[in-house]
């Protein structure tokens, strides 16, 4: 489709063509209505007896019965689907291998869209005084001062407190909520990029002219700015921003952790005068709407968001900045499979905008990127104020004399002892959630799986019941064996973080000891608050998932005991030692932000291992280059490309008879050069009572891989219950 001979307006009667979010292969043709419509118009269109949410995509393709083609029901209330946009998502799903159905219903993830704008009614948080305090009403207000000065509609407020409408109501009759009539989707009032810039150090000041040129270039780049921990490239990019709010366009900050958000819309606050629209699972579907709405027209200009955000309708976007640009977050496991870094640099050439990558420890994609002079690069040397990273040391478990039960060893525990007598706080870090992750019958060997997974289920004692990580699966903890039936004999195996915080109360009686690990929080609310109250120094240990390696800061937090930097090395994924390298630093990283500095010990059974040296000794440089060597050699992203294919079914041979035969037929594969291995059952053989069976598609880097993947999928029907799915760039091989 070119711009030049694409009519851009179609008068009532002329055929459009409408993609819908349905899954049909092909849009659709429509007349359109009475007064006509533009190019990229949302709309609502028959679709049998149902009406369905659409985007003229073009014009009508007319080779239908025409006095059979409907009409356009309505054009909604929304500013047209840009160019640029539509664009978009053509090429990301032909990058992704998505059907255009299923990249609209990314685009159109708001509620409501069609709605007239009208007024509503509203409730934010009064001046007066209730009458009497119910533990209902409490909850109510407790929502409204978490979220200051926001208003919520009636249903809104009641689900959000857990309470029925009523509460509410009642809360209003004393002035304690205010009830007020409300416009609908009304515009954010525009930051000020000149409102609270903090001064920049020498380092961060070179770096800030950099990016603001670039922003002001009106053309598309992007930047690696790559800084350890607490350099201050936070306070960098928002420069960028705010030069992109001062020419007039839109800007975008993409995070990797919803729980981050909350610190992080604080700052830009202090920044720039105003919050920010927020667009993540964490929002109501109210706001999500008005950003949605607002983004179109232009009237949200600074949006701070989850990956999905780069799918919002922007006006014009000049920035998006992809902070923690390493975090495996950013692919997306379900659904349309895209990495919302790889999308982002799309979008932004398509926009021309600027794209920063913000990370102590890019991924080593970015890092190649540079290498081959695509990225520019940026780096802030050292850390912000008095602050330096921490000391770096392993403790060699072969040497140390402990229990067999028992996790931290003697040398450990002196360090965390010594920070305890000086009334700093220390993180002892293990990747594992729950408090066993094994539980094994001592009568009969068992080992309690899930039902309907080929996984172990994990004990959680806090919750006091097992747990399935790949289904969620949870049932109690039962008190005989499920297999001998046999009782008092299920034994815990390994550590997880409860177990952990167990070794540690006796290890340390007089110590005040946190746990945070996501299952240990109701809401997001909980969760943060829990962790300002570490931050302020409530607890003098605390011990983490990989929840704690993300973003917070914790200025007493002066040592980073690592219980098994081994962890992350074993299995088989192509990018075990990139990840453990990247999450180990960051841990780290967490040690020693305020004027103490801060240390860090690993506990390793292979001191020797090159990935944990390279961590120890910091040589980043030299670990990339390595690893680089070896993946080129392996001719392994991001020297080659690859595509994961997942075949499930409830039924076994099925799967595995549907992957023979496409091993068998690699005709379309073969004509490129790319090799087909598999089928084999994947890593995780079953979940959720599907068997899986995976292919894996090595190909060469700059060879049309996407449409061979196309051809040679294209051959094959699917039977029943099966069902495949294609992932271009896998991250995850389970
Ligand atoms: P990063 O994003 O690299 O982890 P941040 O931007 O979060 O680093 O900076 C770390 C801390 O140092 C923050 O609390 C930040 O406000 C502070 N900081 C960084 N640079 C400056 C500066 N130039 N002036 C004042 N405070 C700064
Ligand atoms: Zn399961």
């Amino acid at each position: 489709m070119s711009a030049a001979d694409t009519p851009d307006f179609f008068h009532q009667g002329e055929l459009v063509g409408v993609l819908t979010t349905q899954p049909l292969d092909r849009v659709l043709d429509y007349k359109a209505p009475e007064g006509g419509l533009w190019l990229g118009a949302f709309v609502e269109v028959p679709l049998g007896p149902r009406k369905v949410l659409g985007v003229v995509w073009g014009p009508g393709v007319g080779d239908y019965d025409h006095s059979k083609i409907r009409s356009v029901i309505r054009v909604l209330d929304a500013a047209p689907m840009r160019e640029e946009m539509r664009l978009f998502l053509e090429k990301a799903a032909d990058y992704t291998l998505t059907a255009m159905p299923a990249m609209l219903r990314l685009a159109t993830r708001a509620p409501g869209l069609g709605d007239a704008p009208s007024m509503r009614l509203v409730y934010r948080l009064g001046a007066g005084v209730p009458d009497r305090m119910t533990p209902a009403r409490t909850k109510v207000l407790a929502v409204l001062e978490e979220y200051g000065g926001l208003s919520f509609t009636l249903k809104e407020l009641a689900e959000m407190a857990g309470v029925g409408t009523s509460v509410v109501k009642g809360l209003v009759s004393s002035g304690a909520v205010r009830e007020e009539k409300s416009p609908r989707d009304t515009p954010y009032p525009p930051p000020d990029p000149d409102y609270g810039g903090k001064a920049l150090t020498e380092d961060q000041r070179k770096g800030a002219i950099v990016l603001r040129e670039a922003v002001r270039s009106g053309a598309y780049g992007t930047t690696l700015l790559k800084g350890v921990t607490g350099s201050g490239k936070t306070e960098v990019y928002l420069e960028a921003v705010a030069e992109c709010l001062r020419s007039g366009r839109q800007a975008l900050v993409l995070l990797p952790e919803i729980a981050l958000t909350g610190e992080f819309i604080d700052r830009c606050e202090a920044r720039f005068g105003v919050r920010p629209a927020e667009w993540h699972s964490g929002v109501t579907l109210t706001e999500r709407r008005r950003c949605w709405k607002m983004v179109g027209q232009g009237e949200a200009q600074f949006v701070v968001g989850a990956r999905s955000a780069l799918f919002l309708p922007y006006r014009n976007l000049g920035l998006i900045v992809v902070d923690e640009e390493h975090d495996t977050s950013y692919k997306q496991e379900d659904g349309v499979l895209y990495n919302a870094r790889d999308m982002t640099v799309l979008r932004a050439s398509l926009n021309a905008a600027q794209v920063i990558l913000a990370s102590a420890t890019p991924s080593l994609e970015s890092w190649a990127n540079v290498e081959a002079g695509k990225y520019a690069k940026l780096t802030l040397a050292s850390r912000f104020g008095p602050a330096v990273m921490p000391t770096m040391r392993a403790i060699d478990m072969r040497a140390e004399e402990m229990p067999g039960s028992s996790w931290i060893s003697p040398t450990l525990r002196r360090g965390v002892l010594a920070r305890i007598e000086k009334g700093e706080q220390s993180l002892l870090f293990l990747n594992r959630r729950g408090y066993a992750p094994v539980t094994l019958c001592r009568a009969c060997g068992e080992q309690i799986g899930c039902d309907q997974c080929d996984a172990r289920m994990v004990e959680h004692r806090f919750l006091k019941r097992l747990m399935c990580h790949q289904c969620g699966e949870t049932r109690p903890m039962p008190q005989v064996c499920p297999s001998c039936e046999v009782a008092d004999k299920l034994a815990p195996v390994g550590p997880g973080v409860e177990r952990l915080a167990e070794e540690a109360q006796v290890a340390f009686p007089d110590a005040e000891i946190a746990v945070l690990s996501s299952d240990h929080y109701g809401s997001a609310r909980a969760l943060k608050e829990h962790i300002a109250q570490i931050a302020g120094g409530s607890a003098d240990i605390v011990i983490g998932t990989q929840l704690v390696a993300k973003g917070h800061n914790f200025p007493k937090l002066t040592l980073v005991g690592v219980i098994d930097a081994d962890l992350g090395l074993q299995g088989s994924d192509l990018r075990a030692a990139e990840r453990t390298f990247q999450l180990m630093r960051q841990v780290a990283g967490r040690a020693g932000r305020a004027e103490i500095p801060g240390e860090a010990l690993l506990q390793t059974f292979q001191p020797e291992h090159p990935v944990i040296g390279a961590i120890l000794n910091g040589d980043e440089e030299a670990f990339w280059a390595a690893e680089a060597a070896e993946r080129k050699e392996a001719g392994v992203p991001p020297y080659g490309r690859m595509a994961g294919i997942v075949l499930s079914s409830p039924d076994v041979s099925q799967v595995f008879d549907l992957g023979a035969e496409m091993a068998r037929h690699d005709g379309p594969l073969r004509k490129i050069g790319a090799q087909v291995f598999g089928p084999a059952p994947a890593p995780i053989a079953r979940v959720r009572g599907r068997h899986r069976v995976r292919l894996l598609v090595k190909a060469e880097k700059g060879v049309p891989l996407q449409a061979a993947l196309a051809e040679w999928v294209g051959q094959f029907r699917l039977k029943g219950e099966m069902r495949m799915a294609v992932d271009i760039d896998p991250q995850s091989f389970l």
